[in-house]
């Protein structure tokens, strides 16, 4: 079956593959490779690609971090110690290291008197060449003073004088790499600097003007050209010009996939609301408010004819997957088919025990496919999805791989999105005509990041969670305690409780973090024998539900883990939730730990154990945890706490990767570039107005190349 999209009527629809469409020409000076900058050969270029990137434009986001004031030039003898002094030296005797570990030192001084130059580990060849004796050389450095005698060691520059045009009165300092040192860098990135062109002014000459920005050429000129500290501020008028571009392009961009989403590719699916209707008296419970409202907006969405891009947000346990089943019937209903990928083996499974006996009873089969599927029933699923007989299935990302076809899909639901990419997404509802997407995501996002990473979304939230949920103690210990979580486990244990035991997440490896969570196991293991269970990252798939089933059916009463547990598990007898060093987790990862326990009736506990002394944030993530069980809240906190950082992990998110702007201080610039956004598409959504021009050349320039392919060339 055909993937490509589309309801015919649509202009946009024919532009479904139009020619790759050539960069403005004034962006080809710096989307050329930084070889082309004088004195960048092949392995300056590799350390340069992998810290800045591989062209020219990538040395111009490569922001300073520092300067240096090189303006203080003192004689040898009124040189004070603790300062950068900049001094013109005639060189003097080597004296080399005797021992190892000892410094080599070179003799140097002006007319006042004389100083050592001082070098660790630096081979004696090469002082030789740099520092010649009876040679003058501008020397540059930090000014100390050692056993009463002046000394600079490793200085930062020295300059024969004849390059002193070379000397500049402020360096600027960048985050290096190996293999290139600060002078270079800094002349290269002048080099890319001074090639940068003048671009057309893409921002709306009002807000130009309101604050004071410069044009983008000397934004970029003034941000690597730094007087003072204050000019390295996230506030000068320069970066938050350069922040406002980003953040315009970013805007722009998800508007365009989403505007074309929506106008391009819809189809309607027709529900007739029997199969739901049965669903629901089937259910043992009553929806919730927002699970009721949330469906009114799905329903809207795949009742219309463009096309859903809809983000469910709701807190652990919220009801997430009885609404996305609900979705679901809506497809079966119109005689067409639905999928939910899940980001792993085990919440593929856990989703398929939900949904499977309740569809079982409506007279529907739900296949599933993950990577573990092969064989004989892996060939029935693909046949059947192929031919329509299968309109439910549930897996993993294997149902976005090729052999996967779809008689008719209608809708995709995606759970746990952070997990995939966006392609990923894209690729699975790629295969219906139109096919409706819902993303499902249980880490509450801030508004910020919603409009950033997920601004092609309309969003729903389940902000209101099923009745009878008691809420969670959260009690917190330090480690030298341990003693007594274990007897009380011991008590919980003894009435029926189940146990999660999360163990030390160890950054440095996953290795040392296995021989944490092994070694717990056994020592609780010691106390109840038999009742100890061990999952983690490195047990295949069927090793893993093997033990996560014992533990659901309560064979077993601790289950001892590293964060494999992290997403979605539902155990509803989990009463009791330990986590070891939670000093060391996130504030979203430790609510949505939390999350496993509190599902059932009874009541549940969380402790978490830390070992002090605490990072004043660690301290306030903890407080923070106990004190709130709203998945909002926590995620406001988190961002305060540790600003837009990785919220959300790092590549997997799918969030854009922000070079210039900064969410913690850069935020307001985010609303007006969303509202500009909208503005400019509501009177010019193919950018082809004299404005809409110049923001084509913006969107290459922040390389959402993506997004102009969207539109007509022009
Ligand atoms: P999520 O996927 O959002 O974490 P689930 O869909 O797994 O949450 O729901 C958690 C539990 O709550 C499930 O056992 C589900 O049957 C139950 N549940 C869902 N909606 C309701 C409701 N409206 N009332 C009572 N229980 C509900
Ligand atoms: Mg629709």
């Amino acid at each position: 079956m055909p993937s490509t999209s589309g309801s015919p009527k649509t202009p946009a629809a024919k532009n479904d593959r139009p020619p790759a469409l050539k960069r403005p020409a004034g962006l080809e000076a710096i989307f050329q490779p930084v070889t082309l900058v004088t004195g960048v050969g092949s392995a300056a270029a590799k350390a340069l690609t992998r810290l800045a990137g591989p062209n020219l434009i990538d040395l111009l986001w490569h922001l300073p971090a520092g300067l240096v004031d090189r303006r203080y030039n003192p004689t040898v003898a009124s040189a004070e110690p603790g300062r950068i002094a900049t001094m013109t030296l005639e060189i003097g005797e080597h004296l080399p290291s005797r021992r190892p570990g000892m410094p080599y030192r070179v003799r140097a001084g002006d007319d006042t008197g004389g100083l050592h130059l001082v070098f660790f580990q630096s081979r004696a060849p090469w002082l030789q060449k740099l520092l010649p004796v009876d040679s003058t050389r501008i020397i540059a450095g930090k000014i100390e003073a050692f056993n009463g005698q002046k000394q600079i060691v490793h200085p930062d520059l020295v300059l024969d004088p004849a390059e002193k045009h070379r000397l500049k009165p402020i360096q600027t300092v960048y985050p290096l790499t190996a293999g290139i040192n600060g002078p270079q860098l800094e002349r290269w990135i002048d080099e890319a600097v001074r090639r940068a062109p003048d671009l057309p002014e893409w921002i709306d000459p009002p807000l130009l003007k309101r604050e004071a920005w410069p044009s983008w050429r000397d934004a970029i000129t003034h941000i690597h050209a730094p007087e003072d500290e204050d000019d390295l501020s996230p506030l000068t008028p320069w970066r938050r010009r350069l922040a406002f571009d980003e953040l315009l392009a970013n805007q722009l961009a998800l508007l365009l996939v989403r505007e074309r989403q929506r106008r391009a590719t819809g189809r309607s699916t027709k529900a007739t609301g029997a199969l739901r209707a049965q669903a629901l008296k089937l259910l043992p419970y009553k929806l919730t408010g927002a699970q009721l409202r949330t469906l009114g907006e799905i329903d809207a969405d795949m009742a219309a004819t463009t096309r859903m891009s809809r983000l469910l947000q709701g807190d652990v346990g919220s009801g997430k997957t009885i609404v996305a089943f609900l979705a679901m019937l809506s497809a079966v209903e119109a005689g067409r088919q639905a999928a939910l990928m899940a980001p792993t083996e085990i919440l593929a499974r856990q989703h398929l025990q939900t949904i499977a006996p309740l569809a079982l009873k409506l007279g529907l089969e739900v296949a599933v496919l993950t990577g573990r599927d092969k064989g004989k029933a892996r060939a029935r699923t693909l046949q059947g999805l192929a031919e329509g007989a299968i309109k439910l299935v549930v897996g993993t990302h294997a149902l976005t791989q090729d052999p996967v076809e779809f008689r008719d899909l209608a809708l995709t639901v995606v759970d746990e999105q952070h997990r995939f990419g966006v392609e990923d997404r894209m690729r699975l509802s790629n295969k219906g005509k139109g096919s409706d997407v819902l993303v499902m995501t249980a880490t509450p996002i801030p508004r910020t990041l919603t409009l950033t990473s997920y601004g092609d979304l309309d969003v729903s939230k389940l902000d209101e969670k099923p009745p009878g949920r008691q809420p969670v103690d959260t009690l917190t210990l330090p480690a030298d305690r341990l003693d007594e979580v274990v007897a009380g486990v011991g008590r919980a244990i003894a009435a029926g409780a189940r146990v999660y035991w999360v163990c030390p997440l160890v950054e440095e490896s996953e290795v040392s973090d296995l021989a944490a969570a092994r070694e717990r196991a056994a020592e609780l293991s010691a106390y109840f024998k038999g009742r100890v269970g061990l999952v983690h990252g490195r047990l295949r798939g069927p090793e893993k539900d093997a033990v996560m089933a014992q533990f659901a059916k309560g064979e077993i009463d601790i289950l001892v883990a590293t964060t494999v547990i992290e997403v979605g598990v539902n155990v509803p007898e989990a009463t009791v939730m330990v986590i070891e060093h939670a000093e060391r987790f996130g504030l979203a990862q430790l609510h949505q730990l939390r999350g496993r326990v509190g599902r059932g009736a009874g009541k549940s506990r969380c402790l978490l154990i830390y070992s002090p002394p605490l990072t004043e944030t660690a301290r306030q993530r903890l407080t923070v945890i106990k004190e709130s069980e709203d998945g909002f809240v926590i995620a406001e906190k988190d961002l305060e706490l540790r600003g837009a950082g990785d919220l959300l992990g790092t590549k997997q998110s799918g969030r854009p990767d922000f070079r210039l702007a900064d969410l913690e201080h850069h935020a307001d610039l985010l609303e007006i570039a969303r509202d500009d956004a909208k503005r400019i598409l509501s009177t010019d959504l193919e950018l082809a107005s004299p404005r809409g021009k110049a923001l084509r050349t913006l969107l290459y320039l922040f390389e959402r190349d993506a997004a102009v392919r969207y539109l007509r060339s022009g």
